[in-house]
């Protein structure tokens, strides 16, 4: 039998950091007992301008749900107050889908077998083209995590094309060291998203059995090695649904929290990805995080962290996702294609499978109108270059 590496030893080629973050995190995670809160600390966190961190653990507990219109209220009042009408657009593109992970949960993982492939800096061209056509401004370049079929220099390559024709553009790859990220920043790279799946790192050892996404300090660390290489913005997530939502809740604001303490200049931003079908799924059921918790979640991030992106990707359904952008979310994607080469299908082929379902599959035009609609305002890109 296959013998497992420790998950909380780095591994050589691994650049440690000295942060307290993690112990910080991982302590508040373990503390958290989210039966412990009344009404009264769900009215006492309402009725606060800023929030602490019992507070903010109070919005999550199982009993706040009973007040779910007015924490939803207070959301929309603060993102109203930080972000105006604006709500952002994007869109992921996916150039290669080799990974060397064994994620129980997910479709790309090294035992399943799909279809793989990587595209060439031709394709990933004729994909961006084909992209930037819609309107679109802002980009997620999206790999499985393969350091050897899908190199830094081939991201970093791929980043640099994405800078011809869009004005934003981010990386959620696999975790680097800070050098890596410095190149990848004169790339063209503003941010970097990476989620940790779930903060308990008891759990997040059975989920992750293979590769080096199984050392769990290693990519908690990232969006502080990203910011230390120079990025202005770093993403984190939970996966909500693969342990306790709640606590991993509670441990990704925490998270988000500390790392503003001490990268105030940081752009910090949060997705809220729930646990989807994919291909050869059998080993897990996710845990139940129904529409009404995921609100519950992403308001109470928004009321602790008011100045903090939520992005709504289309894991979720289109009815979700157009009315949590009047409440809580800043930012959507629209127009997406989860099969390696999918957008530009006139000239490339689709090439390889995709990481899970989508439930929203409009294109840009419709989210845009939608939004329009909604009395907000889309907008592609506030990023100015002088
Ligand atoms: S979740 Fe990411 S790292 Fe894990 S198998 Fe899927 S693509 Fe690979």
């Amino acid at each position: 039998m296959e013998e497992k590496i420790d998950h909380m030893t780095y591994l050589s080629d691994m650049e440690i950091i000295q942060s307290e973050i993690m112990d910080n995190v991982i302590n508040c995670r373990d503390n958290y007992d989210e039966n412990k809160y009344t009404d009264a600390d769900v009215k006492y966190a309402l009725q606060k301008d800023v929030l602490a961190s019992e507070d903010f653990a109070a919005l999550l507990s199982p009993v706040a749900l009973n007040y779910l219109e007015e924490i939803a209220k207070r959301a929309k009042a603060e993102t109203n107050k930080h972000f105006g009408n604006s709500i952002s657009m994007f869109t992921p593109l996916y150039i290669s889908n080799y990974c060397e992970n064994y994620c129980v949960y997910c479709g790309f993982n090294c035992k399943n077998k799909i279809s793989r492939s990587c595209l060439n800096a031709e394709e990933i061209e004729n994909e961006m083209k084909a992209i930037a056509k819609t309107g679109l401004q802002e980009i997620l370049i999206l790999t499985g995590e393969s350091r050897h079929k899908s190199d830094v220099k081939y991201i970093g390559e791929a980043c640099k094309i994405a800078r011809k024709y869009f004005k934003v553009v981010g990386i959620e790859v696999y975790p680097m060291n800070t050098d890596e990220y410095a190149y990848l920043h004169q790339c063209g790279v503003d941010y970097v998203t990476v989620f940790q799946e779930t903060y308990n790192s008891e759990k997040y050892e059975t989920l992750h059995l293979k590769g080096h996404k199984r050392i769990f300090p290693y990519r908690f660390n990232t969006q502080e090695r990203a910011l230390m290489g120079g990025m202005r913005g770093v993403g984190l997530a939970a996966l909500l649904g693969l342990d306790d939502f709640r606590k991993d809740a509670f441990a990704t604001g925490m998270h988000g929290y500390l790392l503003q303490k001490k990268y105030p200049h940081a752009e910090i931003s949060f997705s809220c990805p729930r646990l989807r079908p994919i291909i050869n799924n059998e080993r897990i059921n996710p845990r139940d995080v129904h529409e009404r918790q995921l609100l519950q979640v992403i308001c109470a991030y928004r009321i602790f962290m008011p100045f903090a992106s939520i992005t709504i990707s289309t894991r979720e359904r289109e009815g979700f996702r157009n009315n949590i952008i009047k409440i809580a979310a800043t930012k959507i994607s629209a127009g997406v294609k989860v099969d390696i080469g999918s957008h530009n299908v006139e000239n490339n082929k689709v090439k390889g499978d995709g990481q899970f379902e989508i439930s929203d599959g409009r294109g840009v035009d419709e989210v845009y109108n939608a939004i329009l609609k909604s009395g907000l305002q889309p907008v592609m890109s506030d990023y100015i270059y002088v």
